[in-house]
């Protein structure tokens, strides 16, 4: 199973994990709120995940536009 990281603002794939067994506490999603992590993580249909995160782009431009700042709840 692949773990598929893209931007949830603008859909750059910003990374990909290959992993047999992924433990999703070892990636601190327990640290999350469950409404944080259905929020973040989409289970796509051949059992790969993607996280829903911001590329550092977005996050330039969060920086400044501190009206977004509700939304960054991202893992950096
Ligand atoms: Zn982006």
């Amino acid at each position: 199973m692949s773990l598929i990281y893209t931007c949830r603002h603008c859909g750059h794939e910003i990374g990909k994990l290959d992993e047999p067994v992924i433990d999703t506490s070892m990636l601190g999603f327990d640290q999350l709120s469950s409404e944080d992590r259905e929020q973040m993580i989409q289970y796509l249909e051949n059992g790969d995940m993607e996280i829903q995160i911001i590329c550092e782009d977005c996050q330039e431009t969060l920086k400044s536009n501190p009206q977004y700042h509700e939304l960054d709840f991202f893992i950096q």
